[in-house]
């Protein structure tokens, strides 16, 4: 059986949430075996994204929990506790019955439909090139005789997986199995989530490269531009979701 691939989204509400929603969905329509786990930045889940995921034709997971104030501030890590309500959620409900793989799809990226046939058959923490990000155009895994041995990377080589969130992949059984691994806020730096948890499971030279050696970049950090609506002067008459 093919494994099933775990998207998990956080998300939070602004004009151009819906949007982005649209085009994940879009592309996560075309993968075989794929299960969307939504988690909203929010203290309830909201109409317009359980409006959405009901008609998206997609198997969905939809939780939500609000990121607390204190870190709703610049330099913060983003959506910490949202993508552990996602492990969490995987830990309760699935078992060493269920072969699949988890990747960490933030709602704003692009994905390509490759990237997921490239992750499937991740046997621990799969890694592959990630365009767009770190300053430069791109970020990535050197690799040598089929084996990670250092990172092209716009800044701070030196963290122990100098990797963006869209780069890499674990199969589900790691997440199991290493029930207390999490992402955190306490102790760690900018920059530092993704090192942080790949830490607690795995090791350099564990790494699988994928996207033929990490020569491909197949997921773009992408980031949409926040939208003018400074002209928005009147009421229609009309309540329409955007
Ligand atoms: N996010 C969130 N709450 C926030 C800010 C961001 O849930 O207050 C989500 C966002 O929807 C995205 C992920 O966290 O899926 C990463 O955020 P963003 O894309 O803004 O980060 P960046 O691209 O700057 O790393
Ligand atoms: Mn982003």
């Amino acid at each position: 059986v093919l494994p099933t691939i775990y998207a998990i989204t956080p998300t939070y509400k602004r004009a151009v949430q819906k949007a982005e929603l649209t085009r994940l969905s879009n592309t996560f329509r075309l993968i075989p075996q794929f299960h969307w786990i939504v988690v909203e930045d929010s203290n309830a889940r909201t109409e317009l994204v359980s409006r959405f995921l009901a008609h998206s034709g997609l198997q969905c997971t939809h939780l939500h929990v609000p990121t607390p104030r204190r870190y709703k501030r610049p330099g913060m890590h983003r959506a910490t506790e949202q993508r552990n309500a996602a492990l969490d959620w995987l830990r309760m409900h699935r078992s060493s019955k269920n072969p699949g793989v988890v990747f960490f799809a933030d709602d704003d990226n692009t994905y390509s439909v490759e990237l997921f046939e490239e992750m499937r058959w991740t046997r621990k923490v799969s890694v592959w090139p990630v365009g767009l990000v770190g300053g430069g155009r791109y970020e990535r895994p050197l690799v040598d005789k089929g084996r990670v041995v250092g990172w092209y990377t716009g800044w701070n080589a030196n963290r122990p997986f100098p990797i963006d969130m869209a780069g890499f992949a674990v199969n589900l059984q790691v997440v199991l199995e290493n029930p207390k691994a999490m992402f955190k806020r306490q102790g760690s730096k900018p920059g530092m989530q993704e090192s942080d948890f790949l830490k607690q499971i795995t090791k350099v030279e564990e790494l699988e490269p994928r996207a033929a050696n990490c020569t491909k970049v197949l997921v773009w950090h992408t980031r949409t531009e926040k939208v003018n609506l400074g002209n928005e002067r009147w009421r229609d008459s009309i309540h329409i979701e955007v």
